[in-house]
Protein backbone atom coordinates (compact mmCIF):
# COMPACT_ATOMS: atom_id res chain seq x y z
CA UNK A 1 0.00 0.00 0.00
CA UNK A 2 1.36 3.83 -0.92
CA UNK A 3 1.83 6.46 1.19
CA UNK A 4 -0.78 8.63 1.48
CA UNK A 5 2.24 10.94 -0.18
CA UNK A 6 3.90 8.72 -2.76
CA UNK A 7 -0.13 9.02 -4.21
CA UNK A 8 -0.26 13.09 -4.15
CA UNK A 9 -0.27 14.25 -7.98
CA UNK A 10 0.87 17.91 -8.38
CA UNK A 11 -2.58 20.13 -9.34
CA UNK A 12 -5.15 17.80 -7.34
CA UNK A 13 -7.06 19.55 -4.83
CA UNK A 14 -10.29 19.49 -3.08
CA UNK A 15 -12.07 22.25 -4.10
CA UNK A 16 -15.40 22.37 -2.46
CA UNK A 17 -14.31 25.09 -0.05
CA UNK A 18 -14.99 29.08 -0.96
CA UNK A 19 -12.17 31.13 -0.85
CA UNK A 20 -10.61 32.90 2.16
CA UNK A 21 -12.63 36.32 2.57
CA UNK A 22 -9.96 37.60 5.50
CA UNK A 23 -7.11 39.75 4.35
CA UNK A 24 -3.68 37.88 5.25
CA UNK A 25 -2.46 38.86 8.60
CA UNK A 26 1.37 40.85 7.96
CA UNK A 27 3.46 38.52 9.75
CA UNK A 28 7.28 39.51 9.89
CA UNK A 29 9.65 37.60 7.87
CA UNK A 30 11.20 35.82 10.07
CA UNK A 31 8.24 33.80 11.03
CA UNK A 32 7.35 33.33 7.47
CA UNK A 33 8.08 30.08 5.81
CA UNK A 34 10.57 30.30 2.21
CA UNK A 35 8.87 27.45 1.00
CA UNK A 36 5.61 25.81 0.60
CA UNK A 37 5.46 22.72 2.95
CA UNK A 38 5.17 19.80 0.99
CA UNK A 39 1.49 18.24 1.86
CA UNK A 40 0.32 15.78 -0.89
CA UNK A 41 -2.28 16.55 -3.49
CA UNK A 42 -5.28 14.85 -3.56
CA UNK A 43 -9.09 14.84 -5.07
CA UNK A 44 -11.47 14.54 -1.51
CA UNK A 45 -12.36 10.73 -2.94
CA UNK A 46 -8.64 9.56 -3.42
CA UNK A 47 -8.77 10.60 0.15
CA UNK A 48 -11.57 8.66 1.26
CA UNK A 49 -10.05 5.81 -0.31
CA UNK A 50 -6.93 6.39 1.12
CA UNK A 51 -8.12 6.27 4.83
CA UNK A 52 -10.62 3.10 4.09
CA UNK A 53 -8.10 1.52 2.51
CA UNK A 54 -5.89 1.91 5.70
CA UNK A 55 -9.03 1.68 8.11
CA UNK A 56 -9.02 -2.14 6.08
CA UNK A 57 -5.54 -3.44 6.73
CA UNK A 58 -5.65 -2.84 10.72
CA UNK A 59 -7.86 -4.99 13.26
CA UNK A 60 -9.62 -2.64 15.56
CA UNK A 61 -12.46 -3.85 18.21
CA UNK A 62 -15.54 -3.18 15.52
CA UNK A 63 -13.79 -5.82 13.50
CA UNK A 64 -13.43 -8.08 15.46
CA UNK A 65 -12.34 -10.41 18.40
CA UNK A 66 -9.45 -8.24 20.16
CA UNK A 67 -8.37 -10.53 23.72
CA UNK A 68 -5.69 -8.26 24.09
CA UNK A 69 -4.79 -8.66 27.88
CA UNK A 70 -4.53 -5.80 30.65
CA UNK A 71 -5.73 -3.20 27.84
CA UNK A 72 -9.86 -4.32 28.41
CA UNK A 73 -10.75 -3.70 24.11
CA UNK A 74 -14.61 -3.85 25.02
CA UNK A 75 -16.91 -2.64 22.40
CA UNK A 76 -17.65 0.76 22.78
CA UNK A 77 -21.51 1.56 22.58
CA UNK A 78 -22.65 4.17 19.82
CA UNK A 79 -24.47 5.98 22.62
CA UNK A 80 -21.38 6.72 23.76
CA UNK A 81 -20.45 8.18 21.00
CA UNK A 82 -23.17 10.00 20.13
CA UNK A 83 -23.23 12.23 23.89
CA UNK A 84 -19.53 13.09 23.17
CA UNK A 85 -20.17 14.48 19.61
CA UNK A 86 -22.93 16.71 20.85
CA UNK A 87 -22.14 20.16 19.58
CA UNK A 88 -22.82 21.87 22.94
CA UNK A 89 -19.58 19.29 24.08
CA UNK A 90 -17.57 19.37 21.75
CA UNK A 91 -18.15 23.39 20.57
CA UNK A 92 -16.81 24.28 24.14
CA UNK A 93 -14.35 26.34 24.33
CA UNK A 94 -12.09 25.99 27.49
CA UNK A 95 -12.31 29.49 28.40
CA UNK A 96 -15.85 30.44 27.60
CA UNK A 97 -16.94 32.03 30.91
CA UNK A 98 -18.44 30.31 33.87
CA UNK A 99 -22.04 30.59 32.93
CA UNK A 100 -21.68 29.03 29.65
CA UNK A 101 -20.33 26.15 30.31
CA UNK A 102 -22.38 25.32 33.68
CA UNK A 103 -23.02 21.98 31.38
CA UNK A 104 -20.37 20.77 31.29
CA UNK A 105 -19.33 21.62 35.09
CA UNK A 106 -22.04 19.41 35.91
CA UNK A 107 -20.66 16.37 33.88
CA UNK A 108 -17.40 16.41 35.40
CA UNK A 109 -19.25 16.98 39.17
CA UNK A 110 -21.31 14.25 38.24
CA UNK A 111 -18.86 11.61 36.57
CA UNK A 112 -16.59 12.70 39.88
CA UNK A 113 -19.50 11.57 42.43
CA UNK A 114 -20.07 8.27 40.33
CA UNK A 115 -16.16 7.16 39.88
CA UNK A 116 -15.89 8.51 43.46
CA UNK A 117 -18.53 6.46 44.61
CA UNK A 118 -17.61 3.22 42.31
CA UNK A 119 -13.78 3.59 43.15
CA UNK A 120 -14.17 4.63 46.92
CA UNK A 121 -12.34 8.18 47.03
CA UNK A 122 -13.42 11.16 48.33
CA UNK A 123 -12.17 13.78 45.84
CA UNK A 124 -10.70 13.41 41.55
CA UNK A 125 -9.48 15.43 39.00
CA UNK A 126 -9.53 14.70 35.42
CA UNK A 127 -6.87 16.27 33.85
CA UNK A 128 -4.69 13.32 33.41
CA UNK A 129 -4.59 12.16 29.69
CA UNK A 130 -4.03 8.51 30.33
CA UNK A 131 -3.26 5.64 32.68
CA UNK A 132 0.60 6.61 33.19
CA UNK A 133 -0.27 10.39 33.27
CA UNK A 134 -2.62 9.24 35.89
CA UNK A 135 -0.02 7.02 38.09
CA UNK A 136 2.42 10.21 37.91
CA UNK A 137 -0.10 12.40 39.26
CA UNK A 138 -0.86 10.13 42.09
CA UNK A 139 2.61 9.51 43.02
CA UNK A 140 2.76 13.07 43.23
CA UNK A 141 0.06 13.05 46.09
CA UNK A 142 2.16 10.88 48.19
CA UNK A 143 5.18 12.87 47.55
CA UNK A 144 3.48 16.00 48.47
CA UNK A 145 1.99 14.32 51.30
CA UNK A 146 5.12 13.17 52.93
CA UNK A 147 7.08 16.84 52.25
CA UNK A 148 4.33 18.92 53.66
CA UNK A 149 4.46 16.70 56.73
CA UNK A 150 8.42 17.22 56.42
CA UNK A 151 9.43 13.89 56.02
CA UNK A 152 11.62 14.05 53.82
CA UNK A 153 13.43 10.51 54.43
CA UNK A 154 10.79 8.64 52.33
CA UNK A 155 12.86 8.19 49.11
CA UNK A 156 11.40 5.28 47.91
CA UNK A 157 8.79 3.29 46.35
CA UNK A 158 7.64 -0.27 46.04
CA UNK A 159 6.56 -2.49 43.04
CA UNK A 160 6.22 -5.89 42.51
CA UNK A 161 8.17 -7.37 40.16
CA UNK A 162 4.23 -8.06 38.01
CA UNK A 163 3.96 -4.73 37.57
CA UNK A 164 2.76 -3.15 34.62
CA UNK A 165 6.28 -1.33 33.33
CA UNK A 166 4.82 2.18 33.39
CA UNK A 167 4.67 1.75 37.72
CA UNK A 168 8.62 0.94 38.40
CA UNK A 169 8.75 4.36 35.31
CA UNK A 170 6.49 6.56 37.28
CA UNK A 171 8.14 6.14 40.31
CA UNK A 172 11.42 6.76 38.83
CA UNK A 173 9.95 10.00 36.95
CA UNK A 174 8.53 11.32 40.78
CA UNK A 175 12.42 10.83 41.55
CA UNK A 176 11.64 7.91 43.63
CA UNK A 177 14.51 4.98 43.97
CA UNK A 178 11.81 1.87 43.20
CA UNK A 179 12.42 -1.23 45.51
CA UNK A 180 11.22 -4.54 43.60
CA UNK A 181 9.65 -7.21 45.75
CA UNK A 182 9.41 -10.76 44.08
CA UNK A 183 5.57 -12.30 43.76
CA UNK A 184 4.86 -15.74 45.42
CA UNK A 185 4.29 -18.50 43.76
CA UNK A 186 0.96 -17.55 42.12
CA UNK A 187 1.80 -14.02 41.54
CA UNK A 188 0.38 -12.37 44.22
CA UNK A 189 2.06 -10.12 46.56
CA UNK A 190 4.48 -12.02 48.76
CA UNK A 191 4.06 -10.98 52.23
CA UNK A 192 7.62 -11.31 53.55
CA UNK A 193 8.98 -10.24 51.07
CA UNK A 194 7.10 -6.88 51.66
CA UNK A 195 7.95 -6.90 55.12
CA UNK A 196 11.75 -7.22 54.55
CA UNK A 197 11.30 -4.20 52.76
CA UNK A 198 8.91 -1.77 55.00
CA UNK A 199 10.06 1.35 56.96
CA UNK A 200 10.97 4.39 57.65
CA UNK A 201 12.21 5.02 53.92
CA UNK A 202 9.34 3.61 51.67
CA UNK A 203 7.22 6.67 50.86
CA UNK A 204 4.47 3.95 49.22
CA UNK A 205 3.61 1.38 47.32
CA UNK A 206 2.20 0.58 43.81
CA UNK A 207 -0.48 -2.38 43.33
CA UNK A 208 -2.63 -3.53 40.60
CA UNK A 209 -5.26 -5.73 41.92
CA UNK A 210 -6.14 -7.84 40.64
CA UNK A 211 -2.97 -8.11 39.15
CA UNK A 212 -1.33 -8.24 36.04
CA UNK A 213 -2.00 -12.06 36.03
CA UNK A 214 -5.44 -11.53 36.60
CA UNK A 215 -5.13 -12.88 40.37
CA UNK A 216 -7.40 -11.35 43.22
CA UNK A 217 -4.46 -10.70 45.92
CA UNK A 218 -7.10 -12.15 48.76
CA UNK A 219 -3.94 -10.52 51.27
CA UNK A 220 -5.13 -7.12 50.19
CA UNK A 221 -6.10 -5.74 53.36
CA UNK A 222 -3.37 -7.09 55.26
CA UNK A 223 -0.86 -5.62 52.65
CA UNK A 224 -2.48 -1.71 52.58
CA UNK A 225 -2.17 -2.07 56.54
CA UNK A 226 1.65 -3.11 56.50
CA UNK A 227 2.56 -0.64 54.14
CA UNK A 228 0.30 2.12 56.68
CA UNK A 229 1.06 0.69 59.61
CA UNK A 230 4.93 1.80 58.25
CA UNK A 231 4.07 5.42 57.40
CA UNK A 232 3.96 4.24 53.87
CA UNK A 233 0.89 5.45 51.09
CA UNK A 234 -1.26 2.59 48.91
CA UNK A 235 -1.27 3.63 45.38
CA UNK A 236 -3.89 1.54 43.34
CA UNK A 237 -3.45 1.19 39.74
CA UNK A 238 -6.98 0.79 38.44
CA UNK A 239 -6.71 0.05 34.82
CA UNK A 240 -8.15 -3.76 35.87
CA UNK A 241 -10.93 -2.15 37.67
CA UNK A 242 -13.02 -3.83 35.05
CA UNK A 243 -12.76 -6.71 36.59
CA UNK A 244 -14.29 -5.51 40.20
CA UNK A 245 -16.29 -2.52 39.05
CA UNK A 246 -19.17 -2.03 41.32
CA UNK A 247 -18.42 -5.41 43.03
CA UNK A 248 -15.51 -3.85 45.10
CA UNK A 249 -13.78 -0.55 45.72
CA UNK A 250 -10.08 0.43 46.03
CA UNK A 251 -10.86 2.21 48.89
CA UNK A 252 -12.35 -0.59 50.69
CA UNK A 253 -9.43 -2.34 50.08
CA UNK A 254 -7.35 0.50 51.81
CA UNK A 255 -5.74 2.54 49.13
CA UNK A 256 -5.11 5.97 49.39
CA UNK A 257 -5.18 7.10 45.53
CA UNK A 258 -5.86 5.86 42.49
CA UNK A 259 -6.11 6.13 38.90
CA UNK A 260 -8.83 5.21 36.75
CA UNK A 261 -8.21 4.63 32.64
CA UNK A 262 -11.26 6.06 31.49
CA UNK A 263 -10.66 4.88 27.78
CA UNK A 264 -10.15 1.16 29.09
CA UNK A 265 -12.89 0.67 31.65
CA UNK A 266 -15.60 2.99 30.45
CA UNK A 267 -15.54 2.79 27.00
CA UNK A 268 -13.69 5.13 25.22
CA UNK A 269 -12.09 3.84 21.93
CA UNK A 270 -8.32 3.44 22.45
CA UNK A 271 -5.66 1.41 21.02
CA UNK A 272 -4.35 3.70 18.51
CA UNK A 273 -2.91 6.13 21.05
CA UNK A 274 -5.28 8.29 22.82
CA UNK A 275 -6.66 10.45 23.48
CA UNK A 276 -7.68 8.78 26.94
CA UNK A 277 -8.23 9.75 30.36
CA UNK A 278 -6.22 8.83 33.38
CA UNK A 279 -9.12 10.03 35.99
CA UNK A 280 -7.61 10.38 39.86
CA UNK A 281 -9.49 10.02 43.00
CA UNK A 282 -7.84 10.44 46.22
CA UNK A 283 -9.16 10.22 50.06
CA UNK A 284 -10.08 13.30 51.64
CA UNK A 285 -6.69 13.93 53.33
CA UNK A 286 -5.05 14.16 49.82
CA UNK A 287 -7.06 16.32 48.22
CA UNK A 288 -5.31 19.71 49.03
CA UNK A 289 -2.45 18.08 46.61
CA UNK A 290 -4.90 17.42 43.56
CA UNK A 291 -4.04 19.55 40.34
CA UNK A 292 -5.86 22.54 39.92
CA UNK A 293 -8.36 21.97 37.34
CA UNK A 294 -8.67 25.60 36.06
CA UNK A 295 -6.31 28.09 35.34
CA UNK A 296 -4.15 28.69 38.19
CA UNK A 297 -4.50 31.86 39.96
CA UNK A 298 -2.64 34.22 42.13
CA UNK A 299 -2.25 31.83 45.62
CA UNK A 300 -2.25 28.83 43.40
CA UNK A 301 1.49 28.62 43.12
CA UNK A 302 1.55 25.73 45.00
CA UNK A 303 -0.99 23.13 43.06
CA UNK A 304 0.46 21.29 40.53
CA UNK A 305 -0.64 20.64 37.19
CA UNK A 306 -0.47 18.18 35.07
CA UNK A 307 -2.36 19.23 32.15
CA UNK A 308 -4.28 22.13 30.61
CA UNK A 309 -8.10 22.71 32.07
CA UNK A 310 -9.92 19.55 33.02
CA UNK A 311 -7.58 16.95 30.52
CA UNK A 312 -9.46 15.06 27.42
CA UNK A 313 -12.87 16.75 28.84
CA UNK A 314 -14.99 14.41 26.13
CA UNK A 315 -13.44 10.93 27.19
CA UNK A 316 -14.87 12.12 30.82
CA UNK A 317 -18.69 12.89 28.61
CA UNK A 318 -18.37 9.30 27.24
CA UNK A 319 -17.45 8.05 30.53
CA UNK A 320 -20.26 9.55 31.88
CA UNK A 321 -22.74 7.94 29.39
CA UNK A 322 -21.35 4.84 30.35
CA UNK A 323 -22.06 4.72 33.73
CA UNK A 324 -25.56 6.36 33.91
CA UNK A 325 -26.70 3.92 30.77
CA UNK A 326 -25.56 0.75 33.04
CA UNK A 327 -26.44 1.75 36.11
CA UNK A 328 -26.11 1.01 39.59
CA UNK A 329 -27.13 -2.96 38.68
CA UNK A 330 -25.57 -2.74 35.01
CA UNK A 331 -22.24 -1.57 35.79
CA UNK A 332 -21.18 -4.82 38.84
CA UNK A 333 -22.91 -7.53 35.92
CA UNK A 334 -20.47 -5.77 33.10
CA UNK A 335 -17.53 -6.27 35.91
CA UNK A 336 -19.14 -10.42 36.30
CA UNK A 337 -19.70 -10.71 32.91
CA UNK A 338 -15.81 -10.06 32.07
CA UNK A 339 -15.07 -12.70 34.67
CA UNK A 340 -17.14 -15.05 33.55
CA UNK A 341 -16.35 -15.18 29.72
CA UNK A 342 -12.24 -15.26 31.03
CA UNK A 343 -12.77 -18.07 33.07
CA UNK A 344 -14.87 -19.34 30.07
CA UNK A 345 -12.18 -19.12 27.75
CA UNK A 346 -9.88 -20.24 30.20
CA UNK A 347 -11.39 -23.43 30.40
CA UNK A 348 -12.20 -24.35 27.03
CA UNK A 349 -8.76 -23.23 26.02
CA UNK A 350 -7.28 -25.79 28.48
CA UNK A 351 -5.90 -28.91 27.27
CA UNK A 352 -4.12 -27.20 24.53
CA UNK A 353 -1.70 -24.53 25.95
CA UNK A 354 -0.67 -24.60 29.50
CA UNK A 355 -1.92 -22.41 31.82
CA UNK A 356 -0.04 -20.21 33.83
CA UNK A 357 -1.91 -20.29 36.86
CA UNK A 358 -4.43 -23.01 36.52
CA UNK A 359 -7.18 -21.45 39.30
CA UNK A 360 -10.25 -19.22 39.12
CA UNK A 361 -8.71 -15.62 37.60
CA UNK A 362 -10.46 -12.58 37.36
CA UNK A 363 -11.12 -10.97 33.99
CA UNK A 364 -7.99 -12.15 32.13
CA UNK A 365 -5.56 -14.94 32.37
CA UNK A 366 -2.18 -15.88 30.82
CA UNK A 367 -1.29 -18.75 29.42
CA UNK A 368 2.80 -19.98 29.33
CA UNK A 369 4.21 -21.23 26.17
CA UNK A 370 7.63 -22.26 27.10
CA UNK A 371 7.21 -25.87 27.21
CA UNK A 372 5.45 -25.51 23.88
CA UNK A 373 8.06 -23.49 22.50
CA UNK A 374 10.62 -26.75 23.93
CA UNK A 375 8.84 -29.31 22.27
CA UNK A 376 8.05 -27.03 18.89
CA UNK A 377 9.92 -24.48 18.46
CA UNK A 378 6.88 -22.08 17.79
CA UNK A 379 7.16 -18.97 20.37
CA UNK A 380 4.06 -17.06 22.13
CA UNK A 381 5.75 -14.39 19.29
CA UNK A 382 4.42 -16.83 16.19
CA UNK A 383 1.47 -18.17 17.76
CA UNK A 384 -0.17 -14.65 18.05
CA UNK A 385 1.07 -13.77 14.17
CA UNK A 386 -0.89 -17.00 13.26
CA UNK A 387 -3.78 -15.89 15.01
CA UNK A 388 -3.98 -12.49 12.96
CA UNK A 389 -4.42 -14.72 10.12
CA UNK A 390 -7.55 -15.56 11.44
CA UNK A 391 -9.00 -12.47 11.96
CA UNK A 392 -7.98 -12.41 15.65
CA UNK A 393 -5.86 -9.42 17.37
CA UNK A 394 -3.35 -10.91 19.46
CA UNK A 395 -3.28 -11.06 22.95
CA UNK A 396 -0.81 -9.27 25.24
CA UNK A 397 2.62 -10.66 24.91
CA UNK A 398 5.75 -11.18 26.94
CA UNK A 399 3.74 -9.73 29.87
CA UNK A 400 3.89 -9.57 32.63
CA UNK A 401 7.54 -10.21 32.99
CA UNK A 402 7.17 -13.26 35.65
CA UNK A 403 5.47 -15.58 33.07
CA UNK A 404 7.93 -16.75 30.78
CA UNK A 405 6.50 -17.16 26.79
CA UNK A 406 3.52 -15.36 27.93
CA UNK A 407 0.21 -14.59 26.04
CA UNK A 408 -2.10 -12.91 28.10
CA UNK A 409 -6.29 -12.95 27.04
CA UNK A 410 -8.75 -10.48 28.19
CA UNK A 411 -11.97 -11.41 26.43
CA UNK A 412 -13.96 -8.70 28.47
CA UNK A 413 -17.50 -8.59 28.54
CA UNK A 414 -18.95 -7.18 25.44
CA UNK A 415 -18.25 -10.88 23.72
CA UNK A 416 -21.10 -13.44 23.20
CA UNK A 417 -20.28 -17.17 24.15
CA UNK A 418 -20.52 -17.96 20.09
CA UNK A 419 -16.91 -15.61 19.72
CA UNK A 420 -15.51 -17.08 22.27
CA UNK A 421 -16.44 -20.93 21.47
CA UNK A 422 -15.23 -19.80 17.69
CA UNK A 423 -11.81 -17.95 19.93
CA UNK A 424 -11.09 -21.37 21.71
CA UNK A 425 -11.22 -23.02 18.07
CA UNK A 426 -8.63 -20.77 16.80
CA UNK A 427 -6.66 -21.62 19.82
CA UNK A 428 -7.03 -25.76 19.02
CA UNK A 429 -6.50 -24.94 15.65
CA UNK A 430 -3.38 -23.09 15.93
CA UNK A 431 -2.03 -25.35 18.70
CA UNK A 432 -2.02 -28.24 16.47
CA UNK A 433 -0.58 -26.81 13.53
CA UNK A 434 2.17 -25.54 15.27
CA UNK A 435 2.95 -29.33 16.30
CA UNK A 436 2.45 -30.92 12.90
CA UNK A 437 3.51 -28.00 10.79
CA UNK A 438 6.21 -25.48 12.62
CA UNK A 439 7.56 -24.29 10.30
CA UNK A 440 3.91 -22.29 8.90
CA UNK A 441 3.92 -20.63 12.32
CA UNK A 442 7.14 -19.51 12.06
CA UNK A 443 6.11 -17.61 9.37
CA UNK A 444 2.93 -16.28 10.09
CA UNK A 445 1.14 -14.45 9.41
CA UNK A 446 0.25 -15.15 6.02
CA UNK A 447 -2.87 -13.15 4.64
CA UNK A 448 -1.75 -9.75 5.34
CA UNK A 449 0.06 -6.82 3.83
CA UNK A 450 2.96 -6.66 6.15
CA UNK A 451 3.96 -9.81 8.04
CA UNK A 452 7.02 -8.80 10.54
CA UNK A 453 7.61 -5.61 11.05
CA UNK A 454 11.13 -4.50 12.48
CA UNK A 455 9.51 -3.76 15.71
CA UNK A 456 12.20 -2.73 17.56
CA UNK A 457 13.52 -0.76 15.04
CA UNK A 458 9.66 1.37 14.44
CA UNK A 459 10.56 2.04 18.45
CA UNK A 460 13.78 3.33 18.72
CA UNK A 461 13.76 4.68 14.95
CA UNK A 462 10.70 6.15 13.75
CA UNK A 463 10.48 7.47 10.82
CA UNK A 464 7.76 10.44 11.79
CA UNK A 465 8.01 12.80 9.07
CA UNK A 466 8.01 12.06 5.45
CA UNK A 467 10.82 13.42 3.34
CA UNK A 468 10.55 11.95 -0.06
CA UNK A 469 13.72 12.73 -0.78
CA UNK A 470 16.01 11.50 2.15
CA UNK A 471 14.43 8.84 4.51
CA UNK A 472 11.80 6.95 2.83
CA UNK A 473 13.01 5.26 -0.38
C1 LIG B 1 -2.81 0.10 30.52
C2 LIG B 1 -2.16 -0.03 31.82
C3 LIG B 1 -1.45 1.03 32.40
C4 LIG B 1 -1.16 2.33 31.66
O1 LIG B 1 -2.29 2.99 31.20
P1 LIG B 1 -2.25 3.92 29.89
O2 LIG B 1 -3.62 4.49 29.84
O3 LIG B 1 -1.93 3.01 28.74
O4 LIG B 1 -1.18 4.93 30.11
C5 LIG B 1 -0.95 0.87 33.67
N1 LIG B 1 -1.10 -0.30 34.33
C6 LIG B 1 -1.75 -1.35 33.80
C7 LIG B 1 -1.90 -2.61 34.62
C8 LIG B 1 -2.29 -1.27 32.52
O5 LIG B 1 -2.93 -2.31 31.99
Amino acid sequence: MKLIFEKSTPGKKIDVIGKCDVDYANLPAEFMRETSPALPEMSEVDVVRHYTELNHNVHGVNCGFYPLGSCTMKYNPRVDEDMAGLESFSGIHPLAPKEATEGCQEVLETASKYLSEISGMDAMTFQPAAGAHGEFTGVLLIKQYHEKRGDTARTKIIVPDSAHGTNPATAAMCGYEVVNIASSEDGCVDLDALKAVLGPDIAGLMLTNPNTVGIFDENILEITRLVHEAGGLCYYDGANLNAIMGVVRPGDMGFDCIHMNLHKTFATPHGGGGPGAGAVGCKEFLAEFLPKSALLEEGDEHHIQVRSFNGNFLVVVRALTYIMSLGREGIPEAAENAVLNANYLMRKIQGTFDLAFDRICMHEFVLDLSEYKKETGVSALDVAKSLIDYGMHPPTMYFPLIVHEALMLEPTETESKETLDWAADVFKAVYERGKTDPEYLLNSPHHTIIGRPDEVGAARNPILRYNSKAEVE
